[in-house]
């Protein structure tokens, strides 16, 4: 790592009691984290603050596509083409957390024609690589597809694990010196002669107030940027679009399947390790503290997708989720799909402060690029001149992060458990070894290791059961352990199966009502909890 080649010359003498940085990035979602580690490879120093956990928000909340950008060919050429660029560095750069399972896009009787015809054409456009396929060489390949399909095209997408993308660049992100500071809130700005002079922060866990003195301040807040710009007294115009997902029980297809029509409602099936992901809506909310899915959604998503996978009518969902899409842009009517999914880098010099930026919208897929442009920035002001090097330099794969691969854990147990290495969550086969490897990292990152700590870096509670046997099982285990005392650890279990709630509520029908049925006679009738 080359180490920064001049630093600024405009650091506001440090205040007493406030932590020192050269740059504070808010919200530890991808862009954060991805920001973040772009800083620390170029030698400059870093503080990422999170309110709650990594990828809280859309980070954590997303399809898993990798676009090849063809999703966007008809409405929006560039950002197909900005896809199609990241998508390809990324599966060179960070391998590690992607399936390179290739996409099919197909379409089936009723679909429009002329936009089938196009469709070529307009990848081409974007320099995205489509090619045709005749549709008995697509349903041999994927056969759940429709018998009705009349047009198939083969084209790069993939899957891609959210959840061990953000981890790696927050963990690179700290090797090289960066912090991290999680369940830390943002709550106001000190500003004099147009600068941030400190940031104001609560601890969510203990309550207390207190202070980060940076050079630099970056709101990668996603959809909550606008609430952070307000904090200093700036302004953004952004649109939220709610989107819903659901997830089966097993795996479906081997590759990505897209409708081919202009993007609409329940049109995508990304797979994703052992299970598929269905989705998604695009809502327009005006309330961020209401992102959860709904019935309603979910017989939409289900009767739209069946149409091109007749199979989703009878399949098993254990889960669905919903996130929000911050969308730059003024208030149109209808169709929230029309509104560019670009991002972009504001510079609140404008507004009068010149030490603080925000970076937003945009895609998972585009997410280094994003952090390249706003590093660019804030090297900039900085008068730091080392170039980008996330362009070139491999995200290395880290040692806490690989647990979120499905499949991972059990592969490991079967080959060499120890006997005494018993499971703790038996549908995603992860052992007690796997858990102490976890809090041993939280413990490192100086984070307390509850159990909603270790499902965003494991695959507790992301099988079948949906933590009604795991939650309970590496709850015990954490008291065994001494890591939660008193009513911590059942505090922890409440929380963590209330969260798993709200994404099986809106699917209460054949196999899941019996398991809910099963899970409120556990917590509800043997362990006396009010969930
Ligand atoms: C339904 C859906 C499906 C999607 N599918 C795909 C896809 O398949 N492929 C793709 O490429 N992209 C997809 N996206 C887009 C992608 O998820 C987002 O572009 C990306 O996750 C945005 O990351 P972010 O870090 O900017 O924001 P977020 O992940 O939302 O992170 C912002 C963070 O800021 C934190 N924060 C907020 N306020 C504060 C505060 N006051 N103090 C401290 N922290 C704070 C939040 O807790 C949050 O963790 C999808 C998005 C949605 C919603």
């Amino acid at each position: 790592m080359q180490a920064a080649s001049k630093k600024s010359s405009r650091r506001t003498p440090p205040v007493s009691g406030a932590l020192q940085t050269e740059v504070l990035v808010i919200g530890g979602g991808i862009t954060g984290a991805g920001v973040a580690r772009d800083l620390a490879l170029r030698g400059i120093d870093c503080i990422l603050v999170e309110r709650y956990d990594i990828n809280a928000g859309a980070s954590g909340a997303n399809h898993g596509l990798l676009h090849s950008g063809a999703r966007y060919v008809s409405k929006d050429a560039s950002a197909a083409a900005e896809c199609r660029k990241e998508g390809a560095l990324l599966k060179k750069l960070a391998s590690d957390c992607i399936e390179d399972t290739g996409g099919l896009f197909v379409a089936i009787e009723g679909d429009d024609e002329r936009f089938v015809a196009d469709f070529p054409r307009l990848c081409a456009r974007s320099g995205i690589d489509a090619r045709s396929l005749p549709v008995e060489d697509a349903r041999e390949m994927e056969p759940l597809l429709s018998d009705k399909l009349i047009a198939a095209y083969r084209v790069p997408d993939a899957s891609v694990d959210p959840f061990k993308l953000t981890l790696e660049n927050v963990h690179q992100a700290r090797a090289l010196g960066g912090s991290l500071l999680r369940h830390s809130e943002v709550t106001g700005f000190e500003i004099d002669r147009h600068r941030i002079v400190r940031t104001r922060l609560k601890n969510l866990l203990t309550g207390e107030t207190f202070f980060i003195q940076a050079d630099q301040v970056l709101n990668a807040a996603g959809a909550w940027a606008k609430e952070i710009a307000a904090l200093a007294g700036c302004s953004l115009n952004l649109l939220y679009s709610k989107g819903t997902l659901l997830v089966t029980h097993n795996r479906l297809t081997r590759q990505v399947i897209n409708r081919l029509r202009p993007s609409s409602n329940a049109d995508i099936l990304v797979p994703g390790g052992t299970v598929s992901i269905l989705g998604t809506t695009s809502i327009r909310i005006d309330n961020l503290d209401a992102i959860y899915p709904t019935v309603e959604e979910t017989d939409f998503i289900l009767e739209e997708g069946a149409s091109m996978i007749p199979a989703l009518e009878k399949t098993r969902f254990i889960r669905a989720y919903a996130g929000v899409r911050p969308l730059l842009g003024s208030s149109t009517e209808g169709d929230d799909r029309k509104v560019s999914r670009g991002f972009a880098l504001i510079d609140h010099a404008e507004s009068g402060l010149n030490n603080f930026a925000t970076i937003t919208g945009g895609k998972l897929t585009t997410y280094r690029l994003m952090a390249e442009k706003a590093a660019d920035l804030i090297s900039q002001r900085l008068g730091v001149s080392t170039p980008c090097q996330t362009r070139t330099e491999p995200l290395p794969s880290a040692a806490g992060a690989k647990w979120t691969k499905p499949g991972l854990a059990p592969r490991m147990w079967i080959k060499e458990h120890a006997p005494d290495d018993i499971l703790l969550c038996e549908c995603e086969m992860v052992p007690k070894s796997v858990v102490d490897n976890l809090i041993s990292s939280i413990r490192q990152q100086n984070g307390t290791p509850d159990l909603k700590a270790l499902g965003v870096r494991s695959r507790i509670g992301k099988g079948a059961c949906q933590g009604t046997f795991c939650a309970l099982r590496t709850g015990a285990y954490l008291y065994d352990k001494g890591e939660v005392k008193e009513e911590e650890g059942l505090d922890g279990i409440r929380a963590f199966i209330s969260e798993r709630w709200r994404g099986i509520r809106p699917l209460l029908w054949d196999t899941p009502l019996i398991q809910a049925e099963l899970q409120e006679a556990i917590y509800c009738g043997m362990y006396g909890l009010e969930l």
